[in-house]
């Protein structure tokens, strides 16, 4: 694996290979990389000539400092388990190789709906600082195929909407992965790493939380069906943010369900100190 600290350099050893009509598939990652990590590395491999990951910790994406501050920094590791996964290329940037003008925003990005809902309300401001980071990625990396979780669902229908804002949606295709899971169900996460041992056994009851309402869930009213599973979550000492069942497509917050629609449960809850994010499509 080749590992560049400076946008340039990466640019022109690319340059060479897509002058050879070499495919790039990418994955953007914070690092603290486990296997849902690696199994996007290794599609991308699969599917391209040249896999690329980026490990950048962005700045400009937490709205809360104290989770910027304790987010896990495991480089040394993310560098063996990229070899091991066969990454041919790791950009390891600084904050001011990516933000060389500084941090303050020059652009606000027009998201409209899904900035405000979920994830968008609950953090304000993270998804600008995410499409600041990954525009400036896009722009340096020029991939043919970007390879993001669904884990983060509502962050993969808001970097598609940025790739067509700034005009690559025609040049990049966005592939969207699986989630992957420990044993008992908890989703992968970086963030898992700061659980302790107690707040770790009750982790899985996000999963539980998602696979009762996808076990449970009738058409017509849903409210009851999300009362329940937020007190499950609120019994193994959870406070939520959120419990919510959406449009797939568009994350339009859904009360009435017709049985139809392609709809998905999302949630974002608290074990003290740490919040986790998941999610399940339910039909
Ligand atoms: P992060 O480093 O957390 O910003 O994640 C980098 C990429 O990995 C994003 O596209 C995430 O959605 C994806 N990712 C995170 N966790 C998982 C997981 N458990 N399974 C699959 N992909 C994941």
């Amino acid at each position: 694996m080749i590992l560049f600290k400076k946008a340039k350099d990466l640019d022109k050893w690319l340059e060479t290979r897509k002058k050879n009509n070499h495919l790039v598939g990418f994955v953007p990652t914070m690092g603290a990389l486990h296997a849902g990590h690696t199994s996007l590395i290794e599609t991308a491999k699969q599917e391209n000539s040249v896999s690329v990951c980026s490990l950048f910790v962005n700045p400009t994406q937490f709205n809360n400092s104290k989770d910027f501050q304790k987010y896990p920094i495991t480089i040394e590791n993310d560098i063996a388990m990229l070899e091991i996964a066969g990454c041919d290329v790791l950009f390891l940037p600084s904050v001011q190789e990516m933000y060389p003008d500084h941090i303050s925003p020059k652009i606000h990005y027009n998201l409209g709906y899904l900035e405000t809902v979920l994830e968008g309300k609950f953090r304000p401001g993270h998804f600008q600082g995410v499409c600041m980071v990954v525009q400036r990625l896009l722009e340096i990396v020029k991939p043919d195929n970007l390879y993001l979780g669904q884990k983060d669902y509502q962050q993969s229908l808001i970097i598609t909407k940025l790739a067509e804002l700034i005009n690559v949606d025609d040049k990049i295709k966005i592939n969207i992965r699986p989630t992957l899971r420990e044993n008992d169900g908890l989703a992968m996460s970086s963030r898992n790493m700061r659980l302790k041992e107690d707040e770790r056994k009750k982790a899985s009851t996000i999963y539980q939380s998602l696979l009762f309402i996808k076990d449970t869930i009738k058409k017509g009213n849903l409210t009851q069906v999300k009362q329940k599973a937020q007190a499950l979550l609120e019994q193994a000492g959870f406070k939520t943010d959120y419990v919510e069942i959406a449009d797939a497509q568009n994350l339009s917050l859904i009360t009435d369900w017709d049985g139809e629609q392609k709809i998905v449960a999302l949630i974002a809850a608290y074990i003290n100190e740490i919040r986790l994010i998941d999610n399940m499509a339910l039909n």
